[in-house]
C-alpha cells in the first residue's frame, strides 16, 4: 500500500533514474486536476458518488484515437472499452463484462462502435497470417477480409468500415442487447469511423434501435463510399 508522501518520493526516485518522461506524467496529471477544479471546485467530488454515462464507446486501442478527448467529454460522461481493431466479440469475456455493465447497470442509451482509417490491426489482418496473440485476436477480421472476395478487399479503409458494420451487427444479436430491447430500454447502436488525418468522425451505418428484422441496417452509406 502506498503511504502518504510516498508518491513524491517515488517521483523523485523516478527522476533520479533519468526517467523524466514518467515523472512528467505526474506533473501533467496534477496540472490537469487543478485546471478541472478551477472553474468547478466540486468536479471530482461529484464523480466519487457515481457515474451516469449515456454512451458506451467501443473503440480501437490505437493511441491516436483517445475516446473521450475526440468527442470533448469529461470523466463520467462515457463508458469506454478499447481493443485492437475495435471488436465487439461475444467470445471475449472482457468485452462481455463491459457490455453487461454498460447495458444492465449503467443503462447507457447509445453504444458506439468506432473504427478508424489507417488501423494497424486492420492492415495486419489483411497482410499477415500470424500464429501469435495478435493473429488469434484478429482472426475474425481476417475471416471478414477473406469473405469479401472482390477488388475492394484490397482497400484497408473499406475493410475498416466493413469491420465496423460487422461489430454493430454482432451487437444487434448479442443477448445482452436483445434483452434490453425486449424490456423496452432506450438503447441505440451506432457505427462510426474516425479519420486520424483530420480528427473528424462520421457514421458508416444508420443507427439501430431494435431487432434487425424490425430495423434493418442501412449499410449503403459505407458501401457507396
Ligand atoms: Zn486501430
Amino acid at each position: 500500500m502506498t503511504q502518504p508522501g510516498e508518491n513524491g518520493e517515488r517521483q523523485a526516485a523516478i527522476a533520479e533514474r533519468g526517467d523524466t518522461g514518467l515523472a512528467s506524467l505526474f506533473t501533467r496529471n496534477r496540472a490537469w486536476a487543478e485546471a478541472k477544479t478551477v472553474g468547478d471546485p466540486g468536479f471530482f467530488k461529484r464523480l466519487v458518488g457515481q457515474q451516469r454515462p449515456r454512451y458506451f464507446w467501443i473503440g480501437c486501442s490505437d493511441s491516436r484515437v483517445p475516446a473521450t478527448e475526440i468527442v470533448d467529454l469529461d470523466p463520467g460522461e462515457m463508458f469506454v472499452h478499447r481493443n485492437v481493431a475495435n471488436l465487439a466479440s461475444a467470445a471475449d469475456p472482457n468485452f462481455l463484462a463491459a457490455l453487461q455493465f454498460a447495458v444492465d447497470v449503467l443503462r447507457v442509451e447509445h453504444i458506439i462502435v468506432v473504427g478508424h482509417y489507417g488501423c494497424g490491426g486492420i492492415q495486419s489482418a489483411m497482410t499477415q497470417d500470424r500464429e501469435d496473440a495478435i493473429g488469434a485476436w484478429l482472426a475474425p477480421v481476417r475471416a471478414l477480409h477473406r469473405a469479401g472476395g472482390n477488388a475492394q478487399e484490397t482497400d484497408a479503409d473499406c475493410l475498416c468500415e466493413r469491420n465496423i458494420l460487422a461489430q454493430v451487427t454482432a451487437l444487434a444479436v448479442n443477448p445482452l442487447v436483445m434483452q434490453a430491447w425486449e424490456r423496452r430500454a432506450s438503447l441505440t447502436l451506432h457505427g462510426w469511423v474516425y479519420a486520424i488525418g483530420d480528427g473528424l468522425l462520421q457514421p458508416v451505418c444508420a443507427p439501430v434501435s431494435g431487432r434487425l428484422s424490425d430495423a434493418p441496417m442501412v449499410s449503403a452509406a459505407a458501401v457507396a463510399r
